[in-house]
């Protein structure tokens, strides 16, 4: 028998394309390594699955970290945010938003999102325990090897993932297939995680559990930000906006130290400079000053880095103001490494888009190859982007095939 079409993985992009395969009832199978699809998918916001944003389309694409972000425009622009919701909503699952940004489902667990995105197919096209071990090109499609058996197929979409919790199955296996097949490619690289700090950890260990609501965090040095929460821990620092800069900090170790600096006030630089201004003659303990700017902690931790003691700000030397001043708003924070590539949430890197046709996911050099979701070069930040990536490319993906097929038959 030869297949229409094969997914790799059951992820949410795969399991999006198969959505598209069955309900226009094409010859599918999908083949999945575990004894079930989904589990990363599971395992989302918190077992609570943050499925997509409250961004318009432009802002969507416009608030990418990667130069190449047009390549998602036609995926983007056919099943984004408002399409996804309608999509739950139409198979009786409403999604609700967040922090006015992030849309979760009503039942705030991902097992809802799960239940849609496997109620519509037929069980019998989903082959569990089925590793994909190889593909072959062969002169009328593909041959698919997996420890079990072997597949003939017209057409092959790889959905298996990164390399990020390969406990849940996502082992980088795409990019071994993209390699044999002459795709180019770039190595996965830890994205949205944690960064270790010896620093926070052995001068800073009074300040874990620390956290700061809303600040800048700026690589020294460079033009790279990013903004949002930050939190000290035992090993060094999370939050939102670590997370999300944790990918540049990985690229800029490579090429020699990093040092992260951040305003630890939860105020405006320029506010903080003015506030400081307006009261350095009068006679009022710069502890107080600092306390009512930061945490208790943090006010304290700054004084000793200072090397000042708890005086009157009129008796202190403008050169000591000064120096607090910058450790206020450029708290420095030297990073000594990225957590890895398999405990982040999220990996950069991926069959390179200039490989694929935006339209169809299908590879340039080879006909019916396709790659979608987060094995390709496309990845977001937190709040729902990489869900709706996995979505609206295996959906682009799905129903370019279903086009083909049919005119096929009316040929
Ligand atoms: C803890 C955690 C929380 C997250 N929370 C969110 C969130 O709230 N919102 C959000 O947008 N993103 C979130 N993400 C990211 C999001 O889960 C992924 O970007 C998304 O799952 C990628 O979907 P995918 O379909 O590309 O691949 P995956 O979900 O990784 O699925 C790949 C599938 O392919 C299978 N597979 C792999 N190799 C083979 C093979 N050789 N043969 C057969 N099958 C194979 C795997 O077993 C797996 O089922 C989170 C990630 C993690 C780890």
């Amino acid at each position: 028998m030869i297949y229409d079409a094969i997914v790799i993985g059951g992820g949410p992009s795969g399991l999006m394309a198969a959505n598209i395969l069955e309900q226009n009832k094409i010859n599918y199978l999908l083949l999945e390594k575990n004894d079930k699809v989904g589990k990363k998918l599971l395992l989302t916001g918190g077992k609570r699955c943050n499925i997509t944003n409250a961004l318009s389309k432009e802002d969507f694409i416009q608030s990418l970290t990667f130069k190449h972000k047009r390549f998602l425009y036609p995926a983007i622009k056919d099943f984004g945010s408002p399409e996804i919701i309608e999509f739950f909503k139409l198979n009786g699952l409403n999604l609700v938003l967040e922090e006015n940004f992030k849309y979760f489902p009503e039942t705030m667990k991902s097992s809802s999102v799960f239940e849609v995105l496997t109620k519509n197919l037929n069980m019998s096209r989903l082959k569990f325990h089925h590793s994909v071990k190889d593909i072959f090109k062969s002169e009328d499609g593909f041959i698919l090897k997996t420890s079990n058996e072997d597949f003939l197929t017209k057409r092959v979409i790889v959905a298996t993932g990164s390399n990020a919790y390969p406990s849940t199955g996502s082992s980088g296996d795409g990019l071994v297939f993209a390699s044999k097949l002459g795709l180019e490619f770039k190595a996965f690289t830890p994205a949205e995680t944690y960064l270790y700090a010896s620093y926070v950890k052995e001068a800073l260990s009074d300040l874990q559990g620390v956290s700061i609501l809303h600040t800048t965090v700026k690589i020294r040095g460079t033009k790279i930000s990013s903004h949002g929460g930050l939190l000290f821990t035992h090993f060094g620092l999370t939050g939102p906006a670590i997370l999300q800069i944790s990918e540049f900090v990985y690229d800029e170790l490579l090429e020699g130290d990093v040092t992260l600096v951040f305003n630890i006030t939860d105020h405006k630089d320029d506010e903080v400079i003015r506030q400081m201004n307006s009261i350095e003659n009068q006679k009022v303990l710069i502890l107080k000053v600092l306390e009512s700017l930061t945490t208790k902690r943090l006010a304290k931790k700054v004084l000793d880095m200072a090397n000042v003691s708890n005086k009157n700000m009129n008796e202190i030397s403008k050169k000591d103001i000064a120096k607090i001043l910058e450790l206020l708003i450029s708290f420095p924070v030297k990073i000594d490494a990225v957590e890895t590539k398999e405990k982040a949430f999220v990996n950069a890197g991926g069959v390179l888009t200039k490989e694929l046709d935006p339209n169809t996911m299908e590879s340039r050099k080879i006909k019916g190859l396709y790659f979608i979701g987060e094995t390709v070069d496309l990845h977001g930040p937190i709040g729902g982007y990489n869900v709706t990536i996995g979505l609206s490319t295996g959906r682009k993906c799905a129903l370019s095939i279903v086009e083909e097929i049919k005119k096929e038959k009316n040929q």
